[in-house]
């Protein structure tokens, strides 16, 4: 079955394959890990993490210069497209590795080699060796959670909780986050943090905090819905002292990066949520080909053809947005967030659309937890709440489109 209407080149479809084989293979064993405990399912991702190291997987954005396969924004979309085919949690993952490395990737675009050199190097060098880097992103706090996507226009200071204080050679880090991704087995955490209270934004800065430091702490790791593979966890800092060398982004450029980051991030998230769509498509598919009710296969229902077709014109639609804008994230700078949004938004809402009209197409045998239908509608629901809720996505792009006018 053709996978993409959008003309990707052979080389991109060759991409999408291998990883596509790769998460395939491992369909079976995530299944069981969807059901199983926190402690499972954090040996059992490690396990496939280090598994991916045999394609490199892990390594597919990271520049050529230090070790990488220099694949950015198209390459890393098809990659998460493919996996969230088979697993989202899994897609989510490694889309947390990379957007923890993001910040990094950034910097050493800006200017910063001895950031490359330090930090992506050793990344790939780990995952040539077969013992990937976990790395993990961390924004969110429990006081600010949208506030730290978007800045409300005209309101007062959000309250942050995390900070940076200047201690002779070295940065003390103190704070809380919660909602992170891979925080609960996350190797490196990349944080933003504020170094000064009353400047508020404006002293933002980026850090990496490696999880062994001492005063790092898992708070909890939380209970969800949807996305089960991938372990989200909230993080306390009690008083990290970390060197020089940790600053990503020094005070003052923080909330820039922060912006930058989800730019280049949102709409590769898109992807995650193209490739729940597409399995629930292809799901309710096969189903409606070979169940016969009304004497015939459902699938020859006119009513049942139109939810197939919405669902095929939809997924389209999704797939041109979000290539043609990951495309274009790869050359444009300053990368256009508000395109970058665009594309999210809509993946993530066809994602739930899609897998909605696949249940409903699968009638009672849909609703069991017999059936993968039951699981993309847990994890398509999520595409609408990270990297900035659909709502905050739109107030991005009306912001943008205001401005314009
Ligand atoms: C499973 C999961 C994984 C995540 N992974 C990460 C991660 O790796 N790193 C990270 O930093 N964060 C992560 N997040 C956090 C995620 O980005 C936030 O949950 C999201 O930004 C929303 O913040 P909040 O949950 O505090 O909701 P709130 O900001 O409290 O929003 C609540 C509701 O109010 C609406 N709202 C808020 N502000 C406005 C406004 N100004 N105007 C109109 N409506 C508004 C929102 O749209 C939403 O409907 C993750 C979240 C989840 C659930």
């Amino acid at each position: 079955m053709k996978t993409h209407i959008y003309p990707l080149s052979t080389e991109y479809l060759n991409l999408y394959n291998i990883i596509r084989e790769f998460a395939s293979n491992r369909e079976r064993e995530l299944l069981k890990l969807d059901r199983a405990s926190h402690e499972e399912v954090a040996l059992g991702i490690r396990r496939i993490l280090r598994e991916s190291s045999s394609v490199r997987l892990l390594s597919l954005p990271i520049p050529e210069d230090y070790g990488g396969s220099g694949y950015f924004t198209l390459g890393s979309t098809i990659a998460l497209e493919a996996l969230a085919f088979h697993d989202a949690g899994l897609a989510t993952t490694i889309g947390a590795i990379w957007l923890g490395l993001l910040p990094l990737v950034i910097a050493n675009m800006l200017g910063r080699g001895d950031i490359g050199e330090r930090w992506l190097r050793s990344f790939s060098e780990a995952d040539a060796l077969g013992e990937p880097q976990v790395w993990a992103f961390a924004i969110t706090e429990p006081t600010a959670g949208s506030d730290y996507e978007r800045l409300e226009p005209g309101a007062s200071q959000p309250e942050f909780l995390t900070y940076a204080r200047r201690e002779g050679d070295y940065w003390v880090i103190s704070g809380r986050k919660i909602f992170i991704s891979n925080g609960p087995i996350a190797d490196y955490v990349t944080v933003f943090a504020l170094t000064d209270k009353l400047r508020g934004v404006e002293s933002m800065a980026c850090f990496v905090v490696p999880s062994r430091a001492e005063g790092f702490k898992v708070v909890s790791i939380i209970d969800k819905m949807g996305h089960r593979t991938s372990l989200t966890g909230e993080l306390a800092f009690e008083n990290i002292r970390i060197s020089e060398e940790h600053v990503v982004c020094p005070p003052g450029l923080g909330w820039d990066f922060v912006q930058l980051t989800l730019a280049y991030s949102r709409a590769p998230v898109g992807g995650i949520a193209l490739g729940i769509a597409k399995r629930a498509y292809f799901e309710a598919l096969n189903y409606a080909m070979s169940r016969v009710q009304g004497g015939k296969r459902i699938a020859e229902h006119q009513i049942v053809r139109e939810k197939l077709a919405n669902m095929y014109i939809m997924i389209a639609a999704a797939e041109s947005l979000i290539y043609n804008i990951v495309s274009r994230l790869e050359s444009e700078f300053p990368p256009p967030l508000e395109d970058s949004s665009a594309a999210k938004v809509y993946a993530s809402d066809v994602a739930v659309y899609a897998s909605l009209e696949a249940m409903q197409i699968m009638g009672g045998y849909g609703y069991t937890r017999d059936l993968i239908v039951e699981k993309l509608v847990r994890d398509a629901k999520l595409t609408q709440i990270y990297e900035g809720t659909n709502e905050i996505n739109k107030l991005t792009i009306s912001d943008k489109i205001i401005s314009r006018a």
